[in-house]
């Protein structure tokens, strides 16, 4: 019997499993694909991503997992209008294959156990533990008095579980040799309704100039694309190779007033599977707070008696609340500055201590 499973070894999964066998909890940490496992992603780490990962690991992250320009000096954003916005910031350019490698591998030695190659295929609850279905090289079952599940956006094990309605943004971007007339070490946004119907970016990652395009409907992308290709030749006058690699995605469609599930009896929610992500698809941040907040929660109750799992929830959405308000500010402030997310405003915050979702 394992005190904690975690499901998805992600920078959620791995906050908090490092975490928890730092304190002394048998942690198994389960990954459905063979580590290092790549994952679609800008690879920019925000300063607060930084410092949470300085905050939760203890150290800097290493230089091997970064890519050239290693440094990010921020956004630029254009908006609906067209009008250009500049958001200077310290931040990272790594790569997610050997970043959540080495953040895993953090979590092994702090005592928690990797499963990679196994994939989480449901959780049964029973009276005191929860039976969780695996399949590595052959079916069997584990048990944990409490699992967290943060597999991500193409994760299933929530679906099957919960079937709170959810809808997605497609995300989609190219790998090109080439060069462009734009600063390597900003992170580009384009909310104009013509480029995509989310939002466009360009970034570049060590020899790659990527272009990437996030839609509603998937029908669309391809005429997106070809848009947002063609606006970057005609205003930034940019120079395109021969593709190297495109990756199809998706991310949580975030909805106003950034709700939050929680989870369901001893099955935890964190991460993406719960609802954390920050506008222009942020998400390392988030996953890394609130998969520590999810630790922290079950650290502050007795595993080894009867379990009050109301008061684990409790104390979960209080380690989160500044969080949330955080990421409602976020996507407040994307809503003041393009019509593409004016639904978004938001009016209702909330003192640190809400229970309220
Ligand atoms: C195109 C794109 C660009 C992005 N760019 C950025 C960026 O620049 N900066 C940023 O901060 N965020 C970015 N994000 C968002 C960020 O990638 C996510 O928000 C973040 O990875 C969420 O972390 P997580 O741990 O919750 O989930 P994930 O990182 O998705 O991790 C979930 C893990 O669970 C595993 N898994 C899935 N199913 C199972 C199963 N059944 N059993 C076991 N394991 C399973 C997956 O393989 C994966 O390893 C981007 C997202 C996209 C789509």
């Amino acid at each position: 019997m394992f005190d904690v499973i975690i499901i998805g070894a992600g920078p959620t999964g791995c906050s908090a499993a490092r975490e928890l066998a730092c304190t002394g909890y048998h942690v198994l940490l389960i990954e459905k694909f063979k580590m290092p496992r790549n994952k679609s992603c800008s690879g920019v780490l925000i300063k607060r991503s930084m410092d949470l990962i300085r905050k939760y690991f203890g150290e800097n992250v290493p230089a091997y997992t970064m890519c050239t320009p290693t440094d990010n000096q921020g956004m630029i954003f254009t908006n609906d209008k067209g009008r250009e916005c500049r958001y200077e910031q310290e931040g990272l350019n790594i790569w997610r294959d050997r970043f959540d490698y080495w953040l895993a591998r953090k979590a092994v030695e702090a005592g928690a156990e990797l499963r990679d190659e196994t994939a989480a295929l449901s959780c049964e609850e029973q009276k005191d533990y929860v039976l969780v279905n695996l399949k590595g090289p052959s079916l069997y079952v584990e048990k944990a008095k409490l699992v967290i599940v943060c597999d991500g956006v193409t994760g299933s094990v929530k679906r099957k579980l919960v079937h709170t309605p959810q809808s997605y943004i497609t995300t989609y971007q190219t790998f090109h040799k080439g060069s462009i007339d734009l600063d390597y070490h900003y992170f580009y946004a384009y909310l104009q309704p013509q480029l995509s119907e989310y939002d466009a970016w360009f970034n570049v990652k060590d020899d790659y100039l990527i272009f990437g395009v996030s839609v509603k409907d998937t029908n669309r992308l391809k005429h997106y694309y070809s848009e947002f290709i063609t606006y970057m030749k005609k205003h930034h006058n940019a120079r395109i190779e021969k593709q190297e690699r495109a990756e199809k995605w998706l991310m949580p469609h975030i909805m106003p007033g950034c709700p939050i599930e929680y989870g369901k009896g001893r099955m935890l929610f964190a991460g993406e599977t719960a609802g954390f992500l920050n506008p222009m698809g942020e998400g390392i941040s988030a996953g890394l707070e609130c998969g520590y907040a999810a630790a922290k929660a079950i650290e502050e109750i007795n595993l080894s008696s009867e379990l009050d799992i109301s008061a684990v929830y409790s104390a979960y959405r209080a380690n989160t609340s500044a969080l949330r308000n955080y990421m409602r500010r976020q996507w407040n402030f994307v809503a003041g500055t393009a019509d593409t997310f004016g639904h978004m405003k938001y009016t209702g915050f909330q003192v640190q201590t809400e229970h309220t979702f």
